[in-house]
């Protein structure tokens, strides 16, 4: 490897053949009950020579990279001038170089000024996924998401007056079957409002090490849908969404039971009859020792 990654590594499954650069470390906000994925880690902003020098060692190898994605958990937690000088390197050294991407909390959107994020985008960092997971602001307390429908909105609208492309994803189940009706109606409600270019839905899967603290924080009893249940999600999902512009929708995630892909709204009755097939036993279900994260 020519990279000394700080593990645990992750990146979204359309990354798979990006250069996966570490421009931070870790989550800047990492209380979200639900995900383990950094836990193991403090956040930090790695310093510039170090970033430099995994791009100086990959270059020579890999002149011909079109795609880089800034990891851990939210590289945009980074200063901006930072990430500028980063994108630079990048652009420097990969004369090829399409596009730069990273995950971007809600926080992150916030604290940047659309000129900023216009500035990134300009450098080139014009994706970003965003765990947006619901949009019920009771659900997204009972997850500890620390954030709120109407903050996800504003940001989320700085980041397309900024001209950048956004990628975001909903977890299906968060409600259990007490709440799944309403975290599916307040999720289409926010995905209504806002211009997203991408929506990915995963399904709920809770790592053993954080299933305690996932349950104390639901605050109640939480009852997990099964594979039927979550077709049911996605169903409402899809019949509810109209969006304010055309999304790619995907749900082609490992943690799914079943791969979709369409445009909305345009392909909105072959999702509904493929996931009436899947309901009625007609199409099989990604079998559960084949899913993960
Ligand atoms: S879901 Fe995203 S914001 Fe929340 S802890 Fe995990 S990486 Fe951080």
């Amino acid at each position: 490897m020519l990279i000394d990654y700080d593990m645990p590594l992750w990146r979204p499954p359309s990354e798979a053949d990006s250069f996966i650069l570490q421009a931070t470390l870790g989550c800047s906000f990492n209380h979200c009950s639900f995900c383990s994925m950094y836990r193991t880690k403090t956040f930090a902003v790695r310093p510039l020579d170090q970033v430099q020098a995994d791009i100086r060692a990959v270059a020579p190898a890999y002149p011909g990279v079109r795609r880089v994605f800034l990891a851990d958990g939210d590289a945009l937690a980074a200063p901006t001038e930072h990430l500028l000088a980063i994108l630079a390197t990048l652009r420097a050294a990969f004369p090829r170089l399409e596009r730069a991407s990273s995950y971007a909390l809600p926080a992150n959107l916030l604290k940047k000024s659309v000129e900023e994020l216009a500035q990134l985008r300009e450098s080139g960092l014009t994706l970003l996924y965003y765990g947006m997971e619901t949009g019920s602001a009771d659900l997204l307390k009972r997850i500890t998401k620390g954030a709120t429908p109407e903050a996800m909105i504003t940001g989320l609208n700085k980041a397309k007056e900024a001209g950048l492309r956004v990628s975001a994803t909903v977890i299906l189940g968060l409600g259990g079957q007490t709440y799944w009706r309403e975290h599916i109606d307040a999720t289409t409600d926010l995905v209504n409002q806002v211009e997203l270019d991408y929506l990915s839905t995963l399904q709920l899967m809770i790592d053993p090490s954080i299933h305690d603290e996932f349950h104390r924080k639901f605050r109640e009893p939480f009852q997990p849908q099964d594979d039927h249940a979550l077709l049911a999600e996605q169903i409402r999902l899809i019949e509810r969404l109209n969006p304010p512009a055309p999304l790619v929708f995907r749900s082609n995630h490992a943690s799914n039971a079943l791969a979709l892909a369409g445009e909305l709204p345009r392909d909105r009755e072959r999702l509904l009859a493929q996931l009436q097939l899947a309901l009625a036993g007609a199409v099989q279900l990604r079998p559960e020792w084949l899913r993960g994260y």
